[in-house]
């Protein structure tokens, strides 16, 4: 057929959802790299939890008024028993369920982390998309302020290790949930008695959960917002110590931070600590780690009570950010690239590389692309360009001058001067060692 309409259309990706290709993610696993590396020094261990639950587990965990639940979540019908699931929004809750449902904090508290795609059906822009990533680290069953303090550290250290600036830290304490319905009441009170300033979103709110209209972005609402009575003020003794005790340790390790009495988080399981790590060079989506304390969250999802804190990172922003700031590239190092002439050589020059690989070197074997006829290996010239492009130091030419003596041609690619040398077939392992990187 050569009727252009009969072409079957193309296909596309769902929107805001990215293919994540070479060399881009090369990035991508140099940050999984390094966030492993630095999980590892504080002792936490990896989880992978599935990307779908039962989607009362969100319901319930993040709480039914959220951005998330109302509105961003990828829920459908199982069709084989009608059980409606949800593609995971956040982790924390897939993770505290996990951990109830094996008993994970029979023998003691644990320190948990994760990594990941997680789902919410957001207008796609600049640092927010429908599939996102974020690395999430957890602290479970652990009641005192030193966990809180030591995942900020963790991740203030973290942004160090990536070589990020321009990054702050904002605090806040939410304090108890009877201290936090004595704040409620008075901001309920506030803010009927300006209910015509509200927006539409925010009167609603005033019903539902009126403390999520500190977490307005509306820009008219700021003096508003900013006038409202504050949780700190209803805060008791033990909450404030709890707070001293983050700020203390936080201190003593010279993290700046500065208290935003707005700071409430967009879902609900939160008490006490919560925290952002902001910053100005991302334009709107300026958040790269959020998190707090969520000691309630167990009970939430039907599990046995466990005080527990911990908070998430958005990799694309992350991501981003290094882009902003210039670390951009992690180029591949690749050792080797081999030259073979013709097609009867490939067998004999095959298992020489499988060597060099066993001995840990990056060797990319030049094979033939779409164009090439099935007994020609193509020019030699157009196989010196790919092994140019390739960034190899060396290529290792299997010819058949070389063949017949028994020897590989070797020929430095980053000493344009340097004359072809040979090897005897005998002596590759040992060059091999030789140009071994440290
Ligand atoms: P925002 O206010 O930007 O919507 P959030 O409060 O909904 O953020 P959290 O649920 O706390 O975000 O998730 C933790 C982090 O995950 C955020 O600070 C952000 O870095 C990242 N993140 C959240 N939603 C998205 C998204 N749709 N796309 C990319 N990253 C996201
Ligand atoms: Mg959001």
């Amino acid at each position: 057929m050569t009727d252009k309409a009969s072409k079957p259309a193309k296909l596309v990706g769902v929107k805001g959802m990215n293919d994540i290709m070479p060399p881009e993610s090369l990035r991508w696993e140099h940050l999984e790299q390094q966030v492993r590396e630095q999980m590892a020094r504080f002792g936490y261990f990896n989880v992978r939890t599935p990307i779908v639950e039962p989607t009362p587990l969100f319901v319930r965990g993040l709480g039914q008024n959220t951005d998330v639940v109302e509105k961003e979540m990828y829920s459908f019908v199982d069709r084989l028993n009608g059980e409606s699931l949800t593609l995971r929004p956040e982790n924390t809750a897939g993770l505290v369920r996990a951990a109830s449902e094996h008993a994970l904090l029979h023998d003691g508290p644990k320190r948990l982390f994760y990594m990941g795609p997680m789902f919410r059906h957001e207008r796609p822009q600049r640092g927010r998309y429908r599939q996102f990533h974020q690395v999430g680290a957890e602290a479970l069953g652990f009641s005192g302020y030193e966990a809180d303090a030591e995942l900020i550290l963790l991740a203030h250290q973290l942004w160090q290790r990536l070589g990020l600036t321009g990054i702050s830290l904002e605090l806040n304490c939410l304090g108890q949930p009877a201290e936090r319905r004595a704040h409620k009441e008075a901001l309920v009170a506030y803010f009927q008695a300006h209910l015509a300033q509200l927006d539409e979103d925010s009167q609603r709110r005033l019903l539902t959960n009126p403390l999520r209209i500190l977490d307005t972005k509306n820009p008219q609402l700021q003096a508003l917002v900013n006038g409202a009575p504050q949780l700190i003020a209803f805060l008791g003794p033990q909450s404030l110590a709890f707070f001293d005790g983050v700020k203390a340790i936080l201190d003593a390790n010279g993290v700046p931070f500065t208290i935003n009495p707005r700071l409430v988080r967009g879902l609900d399981y939160y008490n006490l600590t919560v925290f952002e790590f902001v910053t100005d060079q991302l334009g709107s989506q300026g958040t790269i780690c959020g998190g707090g304390r969520y000691d309630y969250l167990f009970e939430e999802v039907g599990g046995k009570p466990a005080p527990a804190v911990g908070w998430a990172m958005g990799m694309e922003r992350v991501l981003e950010l290094l882009n902003v700031q210039g670390k951009q590239a992690v180029t591949p190092e690749v050792d080797v690239y081999a030259v073979v002439d013709k097609t009867d050589h490939l067998p004999m020059a095959m298992a020489q590389l499988q060597g060099l690989r066993a001995q840990g070197l990056v060797v990319h074997m030049h094979a033939r692309g779409q164009t090439g006829d099935v007994q020609s290996m193509g020019s030699l010239k157009s196989q010196f360009k790919r092994a140019d492009l390739s960034g190899a130091r060396f290529a290792l030419v299997f010819g058949q001058d070389e063949a017949v003596r028994q020897v590989v041609g070797v020929k430095n690619l980053r000493d344009r001067e340097a004359a072809q040398t040979e090897l005897a077939w005998g002596d590759l392992q040992a060059w091999g060692a030789s140009i071994a990187r440290p």
